[in-house]
């Protein structure tokens, strides 16, 4: 059974986490952690993978106290830059704690990382590419990170492949034409009824592809949390991990 503390135990997601963790056959639940309490009664001792989904205002230093305890981390907590990763990197390296590891995702929806993965692999192939984000109207920020995330992979691997600017010959005053990332046109919905779903459109001559993902509730999350879970309790990985692209790849 792989030990699972859960810091942000209170919060929405924290607590779908407990829900998973206690549900999950190889997993059990070894600490609960909100805000006010003592991070340190999270130990190698009685923990080996500590999942961690609060705020960004206190996220780093939950991540850095953790690590520094000698426990093993999962971070759900959005916010996380390169300035962010650069700090844990900086720590992990250290001897007392080279076997240890960092998994940081700011969406653990299977199928929102396989659309940018299976964006990233497309972008090479088609002269138009753009991206729209519909997420219910509660959303406090437009864009997504996600979406952010999808078109900076975009960006990179039409870099790569040597591509130029995408044919777009449409005059607009009116913001209609979405933000601009890197040169990718992303859009936003907000709209009752929805949750969290990105479709990215890529278009050529006479063909079009559309990858799109879907998520429903914050079950659908769960998955992936598990899986980074397990992931990192293996012992296999040393490292901070970044889902793809990292903040240092763009
Ligand atoms: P939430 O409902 O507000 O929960 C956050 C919880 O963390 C609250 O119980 C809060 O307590 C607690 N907290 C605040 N500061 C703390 C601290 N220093 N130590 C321990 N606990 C602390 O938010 P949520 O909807 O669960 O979202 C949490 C984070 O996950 C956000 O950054 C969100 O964007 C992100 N998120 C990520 C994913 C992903 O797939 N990676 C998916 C969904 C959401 P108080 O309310 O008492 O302050």
């Amino acid at each position: 059974m792989i030990a699972v503390a859960v810091v942000g135990a209170k919060g929405r997601m924290g607590s779908t986490v407990v829900d998973a963790v206690n549900d999950a056959e190889d997993t059990r639940l070894s600490h609960t952690i909100d805000h006010g309490q003592d991070i340190a009664q999270i130990t190698p001792g009685n923990t080996d993978v500590a999942v961690e989904f609060t705020v960004p205002s206190a996220s780093l230093d939950n991540v850095l106290a953790l690590v520094d305890q000698g426990v093993n981390v999962v971070v759900g907590t959005t916010g996380w830059d390169e300035d962010r990763l650069a700090k844990v990197r900086e720590v992990l390296e250290r001897p007392e704690h080279r076997n240890q590891c960092v998994f940081v995702a700011p969406n653990f929806a299977i199928s929102a990382v396989l659309a940018d993965h299976f964006a990233a692999q497309a972008a090479r192939y088609f002269e138009s590419a753009e991206i729209i984000e519909m997420h219910h109207p509660d959303k406090i920020y437009a864009h997504s990170g996600t979406a952010l995330n999808t078109a900076h992979a975009i960006a990179k691997a039409r870099r790569d492949a040597g591509l130029g600017a995408m044919p777009d010959g449409t005059r607009s005053d009116a913001g209609s034409r979405g933000q601009v990332v890197e040169g990718v046109h992303v859009h936003a919905v907000r709209l009752r009824g929805l949750n969290a779903h990105e479709e990215i459109l890529f278009g050529n001559p006479g063909e079009q592809l559309v990858i799109r993902s879907d998520c429903f509730d914050r079950g659908s999350f769960m998955q992936g949390v598990l899986l980074a879970v397990r992931q990192v309790a293996s012992g296999r990985y040393t490292c901070l991990l970044y889902t793809s692209p990292s903040p240092r790849d763009r």
